[in-house]
């Protein structure tokens, strides 16, 4: 069962109905007890469907809509996901329609220092989880000097370290094709 490898926090959240703003505590959890980060943070950031919600936040989702799209996580599933991350400061909600009321979500300063964990895992999963014949699902090119950066986290043209802000995505077309399957699959639904 999903639930019995949800993190401590989740069932927390999934148990307890959370929905008022002002409870939106970070919750104390067993972790805490270690000075451990590698401990602290798989707590908050743990879970295949947070990293994934990650993803498309760095996409530059910030629709509940499109994140369960491209997720194919359910609803309940991401809102648990987006209450937590909001409880413990990755992610900002603000609305965005008065009635009905919605909200959009983006990522706080908190949530961007999380980026460079989400380029390596990407990195990691181009080398050791895809075929070489599948091609990077999205190219990086350093703004400074145009050159494909491939998976490098500093620029092999010109030696600079790169950050997000640094780099152009250009998403492939395969992976666009995927993404947009999901969606026209959402659409017929
Ligand atoms: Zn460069």
């Amino acid at each position: 069962m999903i639930r019995e490898a949800l993190p401590s926090w989740l069932r927390y959240y999934e148990n307890n109905s959370y929905c008022g703003e002002k409870s939106a505590m970070p919750m104390q959890d067993e972790t805490n007890d270690t000075v451990c980060p590698v401990a602290r943070s798989v707590d908050l950031v743990g879970d295949k469907w947070t990293i994934l919600v990650m993803r498309e936040l760095y996409m530059g989702a910030t629709r509940f809509e499109e994140m369960q799209i491209q997720t194919a996580a359910t609803p309940q599933m991401l809102t648990s996901r987006l209450k937590a991350l909001e409880a413990n400061g990755l992610v900002e909600r603000r609305p965005y329609n008065e009635k009905p009321l919605r909200y959009e979500y983006l990522l706080t300063d908190k949530g961007w220092d999380f980026y460079p964990v989400i380029y390596a895992l990407r990195a990691w999963g181009e080398k050791w989880c895809k075929n070489p014949d599948e091609g990077l699902a999205v190219h990086f090119v350093h703004r400074a000097c145009g050159h494909d950066v491939g998976v490098a986290s500093v620029c092999p043209h010109c030696g600079d370290p790169l950050e997000r802000k640094d780099l152009e995505a250009v998403i492939s077309n395969r992976f666009l094709g995927e993404r947009e399957s999901r969606r026209e699959a959402f659409k017929r639904k």
